[in-house]
């Protein structure tokens, strides 16, 4: 079979129809350039979605995979393995937790600590403590749980009844939660930032008023660090650039680089309800996705790096006020660290996903966050000259939109 022997009309033929690809197909990477199946180079501003954190093919972590490779894939957790443990003192010693759970995704992440939760208000209080509270616009994954947690309709109606004792409060209005929450509370699950629900910081007040409310009515405190994590903000986890410390934290995209693995951060305390035979998955913490995250976490763990992110961001934030200064497209650039948003202004209402096509046709990839805002999430240590180069194709593309108005 000849390479071009599948394309996108395929995707049509032989894929289910919940996602809509664009009409190009990557075929190659390296760094923030990514090659379709015509030979046509695009610079990527999305990181596949807050994941690839070091890029394409970062030569260590294809060290890294090969070498593992080369060793053991996969035992299964009857037996444990040293890159899981290694990756696991790695994250304990770094972060508030002492205690580690691995899994595969963002969504089984969030699961396990909705599990937990659940687990360590029934033991400690009783079963009326069942109440979880999350954020409306808040996005948690996909699975029925996670995304009944998750605060739109459109993505958790349609398929039967939903996991029950689950409310919403309004994101950065600490009333709302207030209205809500009372010793029947067991969680309150929330990102720091909300990412796919439009780049959105909490406020420090309101996350501090999180806490407080969390610790009066002992709820524990979930923060959802799946985007916000391993140096996305330019800390390792973005409680710590809050001075907020959750009760469990869970973390995936970036933590593999692009290999998928996820897992839950907690303490002793918390973390010992989860006791022998409570919950459990057959891929979760396997030898080569930890192999994998051990050699990213030991490039993003550093001063450099992480330093080198907010230099980043200032880059982004210039060429985007720059762009914005001529053309009079957004009313806001938000976010934190590499984790950007740029709000399309009334004018462009609802047209984030034009200037991200528009982006595509001059060779660049960027992402959207709703309808509004334009969403960048590119590798965290990518060349300054392809952030030149990225945003000279998306002033075009910019310009492109508003000719076409
Ligand atoms: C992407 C995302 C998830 C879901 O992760 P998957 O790996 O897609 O299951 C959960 N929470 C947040 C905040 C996310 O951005």
């Amino acid at each position: 079979m000849s390479e071009q022997s599948v394309t996108r009309a395929t995707f049509n033929e032989v894929m289910l129809p919940n996602y809509a690809p664009l009409e190009m197909i990557p075929v190659r990477a390296q760094g923030s350039h990514v090659w379709d199946q015509a030979g046509r180079e695009y610079i990527d501003f999305s990181g596949g979605i807050a994941v690839n954190c070091l890029g394409h093919c970062h030569p260590d972590l294809v060290a890294a995979i090969q070498e593992q490779s080369q060793k053991l894939w996969h035992v299964s957790n009857i037996w444990t393995n040293e890159p899981a443990l290694e990756l696991a003192q790695r994250l304990v010693n770094a972060t508030f937790a002492d205690k580690v759970f691995f899994c595969n995704s963002g969504a089984e992440a969030n699961e396990a600590a909705l599990k937990l939760a659940r687990r360590y208000a029934v033991d400690n209080y009783g079963e009326d403590k069942d109440q979880i509270i999350a954020f409306k616009q808040s996005f948690h994954g996909r699975t029925l749980f996670t995304v009944t947690a998750g605060g739109q309709t459109s993505y958790s109606d349609g398929f039967g009844p939903k996991p029950g004792a689950i409310d919403h409060a309004i994101y950065n209005d600490l009333e709302s939660l207030e209205a809500l929450i009372s010793d029947k509370t067991c969680a309150v699950i929330m990102e720091p930032m909300l990412g796919e629900g439009g780049v959105t910081p909490a406020t420090k007040a309101f996350i501090e008023g999180v806490r407080a409310l969390c610790d009066k009515y002992n709820a524990l405190l979930i923060f959802d660090e799946v985007q916000t994590g391993f140096g996305r903000t330019g800390y390792l986890y973005m409680y710590q650039a809050y001075g907020v410390v959750p009760d469990i934290l869970s973390t995936a995209k970036s933590l593999g680089g692009g290999f998928p693995i996820g897992g839950i951060l907690t303490t002793d305390e918390i973390g010992k309800h989860l006791k022998f035979g409570t919950h459990g998955t057959t891929y979760g913490g396997n030898p080569l996705a930890c192999a994998v995250a051990n050699a990213a976490f030991d490039i993003i763990n550093t001063d450099a790096v992480l330093s080198g992110i907010e230099q980043r961001e200032q880059m982004f934030r210039e060429h985007l006020q720059g762009i914005n200064d001529k053309y009079q497209v957004f009313s806001e650039i938000r976010g934190q660290g590499l984790l950007l948003g740029a709000v399309v202004n009334e004018a462009h209402q609802g047209q984030a996903r034009e200037f991200m096509a528009a982006a595509m046709e001059q060779g660049l990839m960027c992402l959207v966050a709703g309808a509004d805002v334009v969403r960048f999430a590119p590798a965290l240590v990518i060349d300054p000259q392809d952030i030149a180069e990225g945003f000279a194709r998306f002033e075009k593309a910019v310009a492109r939109v508003v000719a076409a108005d």
